[in-house]
């Protein structure tokens, strides 16, 4: 018998963690790497969260357990904010707080799949969702999009991937890892669509509040609210308000499935600590100015860093709209000849990459589509333009 159980066996090693690991290294033996590949933000949390968090740990309250589906106060604040952000009604009993918007993706699948239930999966897709949908014992059917429509797949192509086994569609706008916003008459045109094929949705909203030029990110159950009732949300703070060490994420859905998946978490983990959701508390119960000044400082990035993408040669980057990331696609320039080597796809020129002038980058393998490259633009400017000066400079000897 084997000693790790097959279903566990079968999760894949990330291509991110395996560019990481040697960027890690690198840094480690002292070397001046440039890391693109950390998708989270560069800020410190804002103070008057951390400063709640400070208060709440001197209280004796929130020193036990509390409800497996979260504290009562931050239901309420999740609900609150739900409807003033993404104008969506819901009530606290069908809010379920988790450890973190990665929680939330397991929750939502253990909950929903049976055995060979087929979840379609827009590809690129963050790498999590794969692991999730087969280790709930679902089987995720790629629909794959890609720069030419500014990576955002259409009704046809998930009409055309659907069978009697699709039960779930995964959504998630703005996208990791390709930055892109689905305009909210496409948003609507999907939800018709599973509406009209009894098709859950499950949207992942964790960068809601991180679009740029006037884009906005409609959330499915309110742009089609028939659809509420075979929806879940996924969200977090993670990402809005640069707390990805707290672990706070959430579900929303219909009472039947929160009540189903806050069982699942009693035994899971019991809840998420106490402590971080009273600063998850403060986050969403507080203004949005903080947030607001950190997308500004991402959105010059942004511009900065879609600029000189675009004026490599090979490299083609389309402007993404939302989240902390750049996913151009460097096609052209595998096969060609770099520094006597021939990386043939994007895996060995990201090793290559960063063996030569120590820039480390993600390659699209991770996120289901080869001839990619995921930039996090979540870095200082100063280290943004080095490392991208760095790769500009190296693929210039391409031939
Ligand atoms: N969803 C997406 C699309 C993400 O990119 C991430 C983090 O990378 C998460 C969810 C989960 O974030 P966390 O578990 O830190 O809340």
């Amino acid at each position: 018998r084997s000693r790790v159980s097959a279903r566990i066996a079968g999760i894949t090693p990330s291509a991110t963690l395996a560019v990481d690991a040697k960027a890690k290294a690198l840094k480690a033996e002292g070397r001046p790497v440039i890391g693109f590949g950390a998708g989270q933000p560069d800020f410190p949390t804002p103070d008057y969260i951390v400063e709640a968090a400070a208060a709440a740990v001197h209280e004796r309250a929130n020193h036990g357990y509390t409800a497996a589906g979260g504290l009562p106060e931050l239901r309420e604040a999740l609900a609150a904010k739900t409807l003033r952000d993404s104008d969506f009604a819901c009530d606290p009993s069908q809010i379920l707080v988790t450890n973190g918007g990665k929680q939330a993706v397991y929750s939502a699948f253990a909950t929903l799949l049976d055995p060979g239930d087929e979840v379609l999966l827009l590809a690129p897709y963050w790498t999590t969702y794969p692991e999730s949908i087969t280790l709930a014992g679902g089987v995720p059917v790629q629909v794959t999009a890609d720069e030419s429509t500014g990576y955002r797949v259409t009704v046809e192509q998930l009409e055309a991937a659907r069978t009697e086994r699709t039960k779930v569609l995964l959504f998630n706008s703005p996208s990791n890892p390709t930055g892109a916003v689905y305009p909210r008459d496409e948003v609507e045109a999907i939800g018709r669509w599973a509406l009209e094929h009894g098709i859950w949705v499950v949207t992942d909203e964790i960068y809601e509040h991180l679009v740029y030029d006037g884009a906005t990110a409609a959330s499915m159950p309110a742009v089609v609210p028939e659809l509420a009732d075979q929806t879940l949300i996924l969200n977090g703070v993670a990402k809005t308000y640069s707390m990805t060490g707290w672990r706070v994420g959430w579900i929303i859905g219909p009472q039947d499935v929160i009540k189903a998946a806050s069982s699942f978490q009693s035994h899971l983990c019991g809840n998420v600590a106490n402590v971080s959701q009273r600063a998850a508390l403060a986050a969403v119960a507080g203004p949005l100015d903080a947030v607001h000044q950190m997308r500004e400082a991402f959105d010059v990035r942004r511009k900065r860093i879609v600029s000189l993408l675009s004026a490599i040669e090979g490299v083609e980057c389309p402007t993404p709209e939302g989240a902390f990331y750049a996913y151009p696609s460097v096609k052209a320039l595998l096969g060609k000849e770099i520094r006597g080597q021939r990386p043939e796809n994007t895996v060995e020129l990201a090793d290559l990459i960063l063996r030569e002038v120590e820039v480390a980058v993600v390659p699209g393998e991770a996120f289901g589509t080869p001839g990619y490259f995921r930039f996090s633009y979540a870095l200082a400017e100063s280290d943004l333009v080095e490392g991208v000066n760095r790769v500009a400079s190296l693929l210039a000897e391409a031939k």
